[in-house]
């Protein structure tokens, strides 16, 4: 399985599957599967390839004219192939194929161009299926059509596994099957062998089927593998026990919240407050809706760990954000959280900023806090991360909104404990199961489905501004009856503006482009080009302010502050609000170009006004037509505020590889059959399995085989997915 395919093929086979491919051994090779199966004799599917595709085709030649060139010397051949139905043009200059003739059967590849309205391929890779040929497989029902690249066309591949495949009777004794038999007899799988066999050469769809099911198997037992083995390599890590203490800050912190605990919020609490007690370090994920209250969850978290000696860092993803702790926790502890200071009371701790932008002075004296360990509680950004930042006794690690956040960020954080601290990972936006299993895999979850009571909730609605003009301006006529009941609102546009080219402030969920290339389409809306519209416009005499990512961190600080006052009325931002932005007064948002947002995204960003206790609205303006794919999207966003039925409709319109954080294929993740949307159930199994498998001391040392496959998923560069997830 190992040896390089430059032993097996020629060496520019080799080659080029290797730069273009990133197939590099046998078991490479076995491992990249048909992306679909043509069926000779069946209507070709040519009406389906889009002008632009790089595709490979199956079809049947219609007809053959050649003709000398009007301009040129030479001529032109052209080709039909197809069925009545559909059919495409294929353009050969000076070519001369003899057995290119009506009626013959061949796969033909190429980029789809466009000539005079109609599809067609200039000059295409083409291999003709002669019946002549001894090549049986042609005669097969199913021809598999393989990612192919320039130089390695999809019959080359098939060419070359037929090589290794082969030698029947031979392949079985070549492929060594590393999924224990007991397991695969459990779940009535086929051996590798066969199912290797079977997914490249089927005669029917159910052999692709079962061959599927079991080669999905060995993707999910591996990477479920690799991370329970973290999972009980964690747990199996020294901590120090943060117990409870009454009569400290984590009372004194119950005592001044101005609300009662949702049970959510109390039962979460008793978990994490259970998990600090031990001595080995926590690894939770705490996921809830949007405005559930997870910010009091963690500071009790974090009370606790001060009242037991230690400290606490909070990692948020932007200096807003941080500073809004910041001042949210300093507020709510009072003279507890000014401990040291004059009006300080001495049996609290200090509440600690740390961002990039302080100032020398500032920044030294907030160092020598965390170091000394007076500052109790840390909050800060990425900053946090960077050497010479040391706490003295770092107990606990709080980060919130991880989704900017990495596993590399998370551990560069873990190692500045002594020992490893106990981690809190927070996230707002719903993981479908499947994705907690994968992604989040190395953490236990916890989950807060309740929001608080009381809260008016947000009503959304699309606005289609081509189709609705006068909508708009019921849009903005909506706003200003908020404001003028004494509310605020957020106008949201996906780019800053005045500079060129400038691009979206967050690709994070960048929705796929299915309306077209971008080109085609108008740049998108920007913060400063519609805060001078609105202004002179629909929103003239209004108190309006802007935010974006280019403000430095003062001016966002400032205008932070102004809009949490009440002194700015209406706040045009990027996606600096998208996350975790707390104003309980601001009751609207109008999202500008809602199509250029992700599902998540814009539940995040509608998440900002239904925070107090008054309905919040929400409205999404698109130039889409409400019956695009776009416009349906928007639509479903619209119509549910359950962020777990969003998460699932974002997981849909985006790519596996998108949410695995892989950027290329999913060659790269290891995960090429595995969905993430469809294999919820076998991924709980082999997560099960997974986890029995090294519950015991000899972990998989009775299975080399399955040893070896997790090996090479850590040493693979298809694992960095695992880290940047
Ligand atoms: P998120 O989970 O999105 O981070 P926050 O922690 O920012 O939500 O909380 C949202 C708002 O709800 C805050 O203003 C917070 O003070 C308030 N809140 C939190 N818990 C409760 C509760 N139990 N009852 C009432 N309001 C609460
Ligand atoms: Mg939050």
């Amino acid at each position: 399985m190992q040896t390089p395919l430059a032993r097996v093929l020629g060496p520019k086979t080799a080659t080029s599957m290797s730069e273009q491919l990133g197939l590099e051994t046998v078991r490479d090779l076995l491992r990249h599967y048909p992306r679909r199966y043509a069926r000779r004799g069946e209507q070709a599917d040519l009406a389906d390839v889009q002008v632009g595709d790089r595709v490979t085709v199956l079809a049947q030649v219609r007809s053959v004219t050649t003709r000398p060139m009007r301009n040129r010397r030479g001529s032109l051949t052209e080709v039909v192939v197809g069925d009545g139905s559909s059919r495409m043009k294929l353009v050969f200059f000076n070519h001369r194929h003899a057995q290119l003739k009506p009626d013959a059967w061949g796969m033909f590849a190429g980029t789809v161009g466009e000539w005079r309205g109609e599809k067609q391929f200039a000059h295409p890779d083409m291999h003709l299926l002669d019946s002549a040929d001894d090549d049986t497989d042609w005669a097969r029902a199913l021809v598999p059509i393989y990612p192919a690249s320039k130089d390695v066309s999809s019959w080359v591949i098939q060419k070359s596994l037929k090589l290794l495949l082969g030698a029947t009777g031979g392949f079985g004794e070549l492929v060594d099957d590393p999924l224990p038999e007991e397991i695969r007899a459990r779940h009535g799988l086929l051996p590798l062998a066969a199912a290797l066999l079977d997914i490249h050469r089927p005669t029917t769809m159910e052999d692709v089927e079962r061959a599927a099911s079991r080669l999905k198997w060995d993707e999910a037992l591996v990477l479920q593998l690799t991370l329970a083995a973290r999972r009980r390599a964690a747990a199996l890590e020294p901590g120090i026990a943060r117990p409870r203490r009454a009569g400290g800050l984590l009372d004194a912190v119950d005592a001044a919240l101005p609300f009662a605990l949702t049970e959510g919020q109390r039962e979460v609490g008793e978990e994490l407050a259970a998990e600090l007690d031990r001595d080995q370090p926590m690894h939770r994920l705490l996921q809830g809706e949007v405005g559930s209250g997870k910010t009091v969850v963690a500071l009790r978290a974090m009370a606790q760990v001060v009242d037991a000696g230690g400290q606490a860092a909070l990692l948020a993803p932007t200096e807003v954000l941080a500073a809004q702790h910041a001042r949210g926790i300093r507020q709510l502890l009072g003279p507890l959280g000014r401990a040291g200071e004059l009006d300080g009371d001495p049996a609290g701790t200090r509440v600690t900023l740390l961002t990039g932008s302080l100032k020398a002075a500032a920044k030294r004296q907030a160092l020598a806090e965390v170091a000394d360990g007076s500052a109790g509680i840390v909050i800060g950004t990425h900053a946090l991360l960077q050497q010479g930042v040391d706490f003295a006794d770092l107990g606990l690690v709080v980060v919130d909104e991880q989704h900017r956040f990495g596993v590399e960020q998370r551990d560069a954080l873990r190692a500045k404990g002594t020992r490893p601290p106990h981690v809190l990972v927070m996230t707002a936006t719903p993981i479908p199961r499947t994705v907690a299993m994968t992604v989040y895999g190395d953490l236990e979850t916890s989950t807060l489905r309740q929001l608080p009571s009381g809260r008016g909730g947000v009503s959304s609605s699309v606005v289609p501004a081509v189709e609705k003009p006068g909508w708009v301006d019921r849009a903005w006529a909506r706003l200003r009856e908020e404001v003028a009941a004494g509310r605020q609102a957020y106008v949201v546009c996906p780019r800053i503006g005045d500079l060129p080219g400038d691009e979206p402030e967050d690709a994070d969920g960048a929705p796929p482009e299915e309306d077209g290339p971008r080109s085609d389409r108008r740049p998108p809306l920007a913060v400063l080009d519609v805060a001078e519209l609105l202004r002179s416009g629909p929103l003239a005499g209004l108190r309006l302010d802007v935010l974006h990512g280019r403000m430095t961190p003062e001016e966002k600080d400032a205008a932070m502050r102004a809009f949490a006052a009440g002194e700015t009325e209406v706040l045009v931002a990027t996606t600096v609000v998208e996350v975790g932005v707390d104003v309980p007064n601001a009751t609207v948002m109008v999202v500008m170009d809602a199509d250029r947002f992700g599902v998540s995204q814009l539940h995040q960003l509608r998440g900002r006004v239904a925070r107090g206790k008054h309905a919040g609205l929400c409205l999404l303006v698109t130039d889409a037509p409400t019956s695009s794919p776009t416009g349906q999207r928007l639509a479903a966003v619209a119509a549910t505020s359950d962020g777990f039925e969003l998460a699932r409709l974002d997981l849909e319109t985006r790519r596996e590889g998108d949410v695995l954080g892989a950027a290329q294929s999913g060659t790269r993740s290891g995960i090429r059959l595995l969905s993430l949307l469809e294999d919820e159930e076998l991924i709980a199994t082999a997560r099960a399995e997974a986890t029995a498998l090294l519950a015991t001391d000899r972990g998989l040392a009775d299975h080399p085989g399955l040893a070896a496959e997790v090996a090479a998923l850590a040493s693979d560069d298809r694992a960095d997915w695992l880290e940047k997830a």
